[in-house]
């Protein structure tokens, strides 16, 4: 019997079960999914909001504040990227200044640092503005994280303190029985006390496995793209419009790896379809030219899209169910789900979990060590990993310099990786200019040969994503 099943692997079900695996408990991850954070933590623009923007009286309002200021501590204690980079809320006309006002007085409120700044000081800083801007608001205080890293690092300290992850297993059924539940997947039948629901698009499929959901999803995908790092000067700071009913707007957001994102749009889609359309990137670029030029689309490297699980009310869905107080609904954990996600952990353990489970402390608490990465290290660094281990040395990817020992660390990491995708987002080959042109073959053939499995068994990411089949 496990005392808790966290239903979703995203950034919100690692933040908890890493800090739940710090108490004396039994707890089980479980996603459908191959890797962790392949679902809406996967495709975001992994800003670290300081919270000016939801509504007063919000759970977002709450919780983003909460979060944003939990995340360096994190990420220094888990040695994850972190990058305090600030951003400009940029006002084009005197209505646009009029909502910049609104977001200092929140902001104000809020004791999130925030100050005007005129047309002669954004243009020191940012070449790139647009000509139609007359003023911002700087938020020195935004930041950027690697969202998949944040959840690896996050779900591998779980695993490290006992936490059990079932990856690549879809939970297709709940049954209540007298005091306990049993989660039923395609292989698995896992008897449990308690059950979080962290499930993001699925939520509310997991919901009316309970009880009629109490909450409503709508997904709306966000369309981007990507500038090599060629283009990362491009901005220093994410350039945001103001904001309107419709969210955030589009944006330009500098990634931690030096990247640069342009986007989202917001579109409402009747399924979990993540495909980018022509209409929704031509949307990114005509928003964008309203608050920075020189665009250099030129240095396109990919576009991808991201789903959000929008409720109706505009807030997050955090609550018990109706039925049972030992279901606990994480819904319509839409942005900023990403910048609360420490802050949700926090709630709900202090909310929900101590009233359903005693939570003692384990008497010892196993840090996770980061692994090392080599383009990351000076060379006398570099030279002595690579005479310890030479397979530092051999580098695969060539537009990221990662070594061949760097991916076989990560197969055999705590949460080890098992598919071309999972390398990628540990590690990074594919992620440059060739976007997998040159090395994703040769990640394959380390992956054949580190989990003994033919070439044509491994996959890029989920069932039936092998690269190839036998020859005839
Ligand atoms: C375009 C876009 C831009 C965004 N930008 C930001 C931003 O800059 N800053 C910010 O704070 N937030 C942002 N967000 C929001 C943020 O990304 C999400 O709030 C956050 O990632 C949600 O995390 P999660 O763990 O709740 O969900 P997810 O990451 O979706 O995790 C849920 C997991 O549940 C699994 N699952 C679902 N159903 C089942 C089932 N039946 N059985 C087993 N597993 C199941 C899924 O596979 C998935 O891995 C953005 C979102 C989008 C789409």
């Amino acid at each position: 019997m496990q005392d808790i099943v966290i239903i979703g692997a995203g950034i919100v079900g690692s933040f908890l079960a890493h800090d739940l695996s710090k108490y004396d408990l039994k707890v089980t991850v479980i996603d459908k999914e191959n890797d962790i954070a392949n679902g809406t933590t996967m495709a975001n623009s992994a800003i670290i909001h300081t919270g000016y923007d939801p509504e007063d009286g919000t759970l977002k309002a709450e919780l983003n504040v909460k979060g944003a200021k939990m995340y360096p501590e994190i990420c220094k204690e888990l040695k994850i990227d972190y990058q305090k980079c600030g951003a400009y809320v940029v006002a084009c006309d005197k209505e646009e200044i009029k909502i910049l006002d609104q977001l200092k007085k929140r902001a104000d409120k809020r004791n999130i640092r925030a100050y005007y700044i005129e047309r002669e000081e954004i243009i020191k800083n940012e070449a790139n503005i647009s000509d139609d801007v007359i003023e911002a608001i700087s938020f020195p205080d935004t930041a950027i994280i690697y969202p998949w890293q944040c959840a690896i690092a996050l779900m591998e300290e779980a695993v490290i303190n006992g936490v059990d992850l079932i990856l690549g297993e879809k939970v297709y059924k709940i049954h209540e029985k007298q005091g306990f539940f049993t989660v039923y997947t395609e292989k698995k039948a896992i008897n449990t006390k308690v059950i979080i629901n962290a499930a993001g698009c699925g939520a509310e499929k997991i919901a009316n496995m309970i009880e009629k959901s109490p909450f409503h999803i709508v997904y709306k995908k966000g369309e981007y793209f990507v500038l090599s790092k060629q283009a990362n000067k491009f901005v220093n700071h994410i350039i945001y419009p103001v904001p309107t009913k419709v969210g955030k707007g589009v944006l330009a957001v500098p990634t931690t790896h030096g990247n640069i994102l342009l986007g989202p749009n917001s579109n409402i889609c009747e399924s979990e379809d993540l495909s980018t359309t022509s209409e929704g990137l031509e949307y990114v670029r005509n928003h964008l030219n309203r608050i920075v030029k020189n665009i250099p689309y030129h240095e396109v490297i990919r576009s991808y899209s991201g789903l959000r699980p929008t409720g109706n009310n505009g807030d997050f869905y955090i609550k018990p169910s109706y039925k049972n107080k030992n279901i606990i609904h994480l819904g319509c954990i839409d942005s900023p789900g990403l910048a609360s996600a420490p802050a949700i952990s926090a709630y709900v353990i202090q909310e929900y979990i101590k009233k359903c489970l005693d939570l003692l402390p384990k008497r010892k608490y196993v840090k996770r060590k980061a692994p090392p990465v080599m383009n990351q290290l000076c060379e006398k660094e570099k030279n002595d990993m690579v005479k310890t281990q030479p397979l530092y040395g051999k580098i695969v990817c060539k537009c990221e310099k990662i070594s061949y020992q760097e991916i076989v660390d990560a197969i055999h990491s705590p949460c080890g990786a098992k598919t071309i995708k999972a390398i990628k987002k540990r590690v990074r080959p594919g992620m440059g200019k060739c976007q997998g042109g040159f090395c994703e073959i040769e990640v394959a053939k380390i992956l054949s040969k580190e989990l003994n499995i033919p070439l044509t068994q491994v996959l890029y990411d989920e069932k039936h994503s092998n690269l190839g089949t036998e020859a005839k």
